[in-house]
């Protein structure tokens, strides 16, 4: 079967040797299930990726879109006898329209990337999931990635202007616009967007950019309690303050960046909360003053706002580096529930309690700022009696999450991880709403099948 799949693409686009198809077999979710596909396909053009999907339709094969691999839900993992789609080598920053203030690019163009092309017109992309370095605008648009700087700007989904995309019909279709407003027809785009590859293959994205902005002045505070810290929180987003960032980063995070990266972070401290304000000027002080203020009546042990920029990059390069420096310690279950912003303190407290309850280890990031918590439950690789623990704290604090009227996801995706949750947070109705949509959209059922959203009871 995967003769004809070769000859569809040249030479050395189609891969079958098992031993050649090791980087695609995981995404990052090290506790989501992966089967073994037939082939992986490496188009470079959208022509390329309708030839796959057609030959697909032709063959009822599943199809499993790819980017970078950086996904912490088991979305990109292949199933069984499926072609694996891997964007990554589609990966050109086709325009870059300073007039317009928009880029066009290949879904595969990794993120950081695109913001370096950018930059050289003075303009910036702000979507900056921690995965910036590896993580593609295809994957980032398919899972509608946030970041860090999304406290303020926006998740993807608000810079995703239209999208080229290949249906499960086969077709090649455009959603959207290029222009700075427009409410015409049906929102597809942002249907599309989100869809973890569920409902089309993203293959092309045109983005909205904005201007540079302004160096950012960073706020440290410490604490000995994460309840604490995430008081802090609620204290600035009550304040009116809205920070270009606002991220949590516990004890047990920092350690494992300095033992692997020797970066020195000598930080005293439980939890450390880093604020950040862009806003120039005297109102970026008055800003940066009133978060030092709420970080302190909230029992930070130290806050203040450094001076040392080197200092401040460092803790936020630490942030960033938190979930690769806690993999090297064993498998790790990664959360990604969102709570309302004044229940974090509350959250973080059950978050606490189920650790302790299942006798598990929880290491704490967050993008505390949108209530986006990331509690990382870590296990020994082969205990499979604190595998089933970790399983239970994992499902306890989604339910717990839903309770305090929160999500499953909030920026990773459903993936296959979430789905038992997200059956528990969306009433059968929507459920039932979402599997027409993907009736339609893809009626052949080969998109990325099994993923994203809960299985219908019927
Ligand atoms: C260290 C680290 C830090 C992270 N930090 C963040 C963060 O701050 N914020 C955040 O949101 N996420 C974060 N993530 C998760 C991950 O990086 C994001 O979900 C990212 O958007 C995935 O991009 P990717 O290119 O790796 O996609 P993949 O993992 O390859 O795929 C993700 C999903 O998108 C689908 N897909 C990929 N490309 C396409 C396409 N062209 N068309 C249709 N479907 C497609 C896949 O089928 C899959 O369902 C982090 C991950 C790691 C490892």
């Amino acid at each position: 079967m995967s003769d004809d799949l070769q000859a569809l693409l040249p030479t050395g686009r189609v891969l079958t040797d098992p031993g050649l198809l090791g980087p695609y077999l995981h995404d990052e979710a090290e506790w989501a299930p992966a089967g073994t596909p037939v082939a992986v396909a490496r188009p470079r053009s959208t022509a390329e990726v309708q030839q796959v999907v057609r030959w697909c339709i032709e063959r009822q094969v599943p199809i499993v879109p790819r980017g970078a691999g950086t996904g912490l839900s088991g979305g990109a993992n292949p199933i069984d006898g499926c072609v694996l789609l891997s964007l990554a080598a589609m990966a050109e920053v086709l325009e870059v329209n300073a007039a317009e203030s928009l880029a066009v690019v290949q879904p595969g163009v990794v993120n950081d990337d695109l913001r370096a092309a950018v930059a050289q017109h003075g303009l910036w992309y702000p979507p900056d999931p921690a995965s910036a370095p590896w993580s593609t605008i295809g994957g980032n648009v398919a899972t509608n990635a946030g970041g860090l700087c999304c406290v303020k700007y926006g998740v993807t989904g608000d810079y995703v202007l239209a999208l080229e995309v290949v249906t499960g019909t086969g077709e090649v279709v455009r959603v959207g616009r290029r222009t700075r407003k427009g409410v015409a027809g049906y929102d597809l785009r942002g249907l599309i967007v989100g869809s973890e590859g569920t409902l089309g293959i993203v293959t092309e994205v045109t983005v909205r950019l904005r201007p540079g902005r302004a160096p950012e002045r960073t706020v440290a505070g410490y604490f000995d309690s994460v309840v604490d810290a995430g008081r802090a929180v609620a204290a600035v987003v009550g304040s009116g303050v809205i920070p270009s960032a606002l991220e949590l980063v516990d004890r047990h995070c920092l350690e494992a960046v300095d033992a692997w990266k020797h970066m020195d972070l000598a930080v005293d401290a439980d939890v450390v909360l880093l604020g950040r304000t862009d806003t120039p000027g005297a109102a970026g002080e008055a800003e940066a003053a009133e978060m030092t203020r709420c970080f302190e009546e909230a029992g930070a042990t130290f806050a203040a706002y450094s001076t040392d920029q080197d200092e401040a990059d460092a803790l936020f390069a630490a942030r960033r580096l938190a979930y690769p420096a806690l993999e090297r310690l064993g498998p790790v279950l990664t959360e990604d529930v969102c709570v309302p912003t004044q229940l974090v303190p509350e959250m973080l407290t059950r978050i606490q309690s189920a650790g302790a309850r299942h006798d598990v280890h929880i290491a704490n990031i967050a993008h505390a700022g949108d209530g986006n918590l990331h509690p990382l439950i870590i296990t020994q690789p082969g205990d499979d009696a604190a595998t089933a623990r970790a399983q239970a704290a994992f499902e306890e604090i989604i339910a717990d999450a839903i309770a305090l009227g929160g999500t499953v996801t909030g920026e990773h995706g459903v993936g296959l991880l979430k789905r038992p949750g997200l059956a528990r947070e969306q009433a059968p109705e929507v459920i039932a709403m979402e599997h027409a949509v993907k009736n339609a959209l893809d009626p052949h059922g080969i998109l990325n099948p099994g993923k994203a959203i809960p299985v219908l009871l019927t």
